[in-house]
């Protein structure tokens, strides 16, 4: 089988058969076939798309190139959740608490922070002693022994998607719906879980910018779990917004320890409940109503809490930073960014805040760079508030010089945009969809 013979059928529009893919995903891993013959097939898939039979066993062939977690020594039915990655999102620190309060085991590997979103290994890593880097039978013996354990990726872990990744990232060919779907499902289904819930982020801090896009890119996720016999739901959740007030990642560790014990804001407290009760109605633990009550238990009665004390100190991490914060860092440079006309927030351009708060030194520009936990930004006025020229919209936390701060202001400015008329209502939770089918909201 020749590449060139492939990226020739792909270009041309041809349907890839089960045999030339896996050839495909298996040179990519073993290093075989060139960077340029990947990047031509890479723009070949872009442009010409791939049939739901192609990107299910894309995905197939992915998840099992390199290490996949067996957690079949885990008792009861293991449910994952992924977000396609926002501004803010410190959903996994909320929900995965809740979840295994409710007896549904969450044995979870998450990633770190790229390009303008935060990781949820960077945010726990920020707990100091903290590890995520753990041992497959240690990281199994907590799961069954407290009911929750969140890890890094371990260095073989679907290395076809590493390689992918980069090779997309650097070729412009990031927002294609088969390759972010087989990206994202091969690492879920490689992870092991028994049901998946998937949180598709939309808006201007997703990688999905319009709301069809990413209801269809849920549709095919939820259709290639069903088909790898994985029982998968999708939620299609807003991100034109970042998500609650606190971006970066010991900041986004208080909002979400704030709303564990009930003093979060309305708006996360709703959201962390119906993210979780879809992720206990997954792991059986009854229908989406009843799921919903039990949920808002877990949470208002401070047993969520109590687990997320528990994780925190099973794998190693200081406890007392859940009740004393300055143990999580504390920025040198507090900075007021005033608006500098009066309205109404009319829309916050999501990804530009994100990179501003990477400019405080809260998210990584190249992939080895150190992460200063600390940094980060919190917004005092959101998309619809009212502001008065000079009143404070957001304070920029850094350990940066003043360079830094100057340059974040300059983004998280020009992102924000000030116009004498309140913009339409949002809203935050748009679809639910499963096998049934999509409910819209
Ligand atoms: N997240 C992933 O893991 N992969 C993508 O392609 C996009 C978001």
């Amino acid at each position: 089988m020749l590449m060139y013979d492939l990226i020739l059928k792909k270009r041309n529009g041809g349907e890839l058969s089960k045999e030339e893919i896996e050839f495909f995903v298996e040179g990519v891993a073993s290093g075989e076939i060139p960077d340029y013959q990947i990047s031509a097939m890479l723009m070949a898939i872009y442009f010409s798309g791939m049939t739901s039979k192609e990107t299910a066993v894309l995905t197939l062939a992915m998840a099992s190139s390199g290490d996949t977690a067996d957690l079949s020594a885990i008792k009861g039915i293991k449910v994952d959740k992924h977000s396609t990655g926002g501004v803010g999102d410190k959903t996994t620190l909320m929900v995965a608490p809740i979840v295994a309060a409710g007896g549904v085991p969450v044995a979870k590997m998450s990633g770190k922070g790229l390009g303008h979103t935060c990781g949820t290994v960077d945010k726990l890593d920020a707990f100091p002693g903290l590890r995520t880097s753990i041992p497959a039978d240690e990281f199994i013996r907590i799961v069954n022994d407290i009911g929750i354990c969140v890890i890094g990726q371990s260095g073989n872990f679907v290395p076809a998607d590493k390689i992918l990744y980069a090779m997309r990232s650097a070729t412009a060919t990031v927002e294609s719906i088969p390759l972010i779907a087989s990206s994202i499902m091969s690492k879920k289904l490689a992870a092991g879980a028994d049901r998946i819930l998937l949180d598709v982020k939309t808006g201007s801090g997703a990688f999905m910018k319009s709301y069809d896009a990413s209801v269809s890119l849920a549709k095919e996720m939820v259709e290639i779990g069903r088909n790898a016999g994985r029982k998968t739901a999708a939620i299609v959740t807003d991100m034109d917004v970042p998500l609650g007030a606190y971006i970066g990642n010991s900041l986004e560790d208080i909002e979400a320890m704030e709303v564990l014990k009930g003093r979060g804001s309305k708006e996360l407290n709703d959201f962390s409940v119906f993210v979780s009760s879809r992720m206990l109605h997954l792991g059986g633990k009854g229908s989406i109503c009843e799921c919903e009550e039990l949920a808002k238990e877990l949470l208002f009665s401070g047993k969520a809490l109590e687990k997320f004390r528990q994780l925190i100190s099973a794998q190693g991490g200081d406890v007392r930073a859940v009740d004393d914060y300055s143990l999580l860092g504390v920025p040198s440079t507090v900075h007021a960014v005033k608006a500098r006309k009066s309205g109404y927030i009319r829309h916050m351009q999501t990804d530009r805040i994100g990179m501003a708060g990477v400019m405080l030194g809260a998210g990584r520009e190249k992939k080895d760079d150190a992460i200063d936990y600390a940094a980060g930004i919190i917004l005092k006025k959101k998309t619809g508030d009212r502001v008065s020229e000079g009143e404070t919209i957001a304070e920029l936390n850094t350990s940066r010089g003043i360079k830094a701060v100057m340059q974040a202001e300059e983004e998280f400015l020009s992102a924000v945009e000030i116009g004498p008329e309140p913009p339409g209502k949002h809203k935050l939770i748009l679809a639910y969809i499963d096998e049934n089918g999509i409910t819209e909201y």
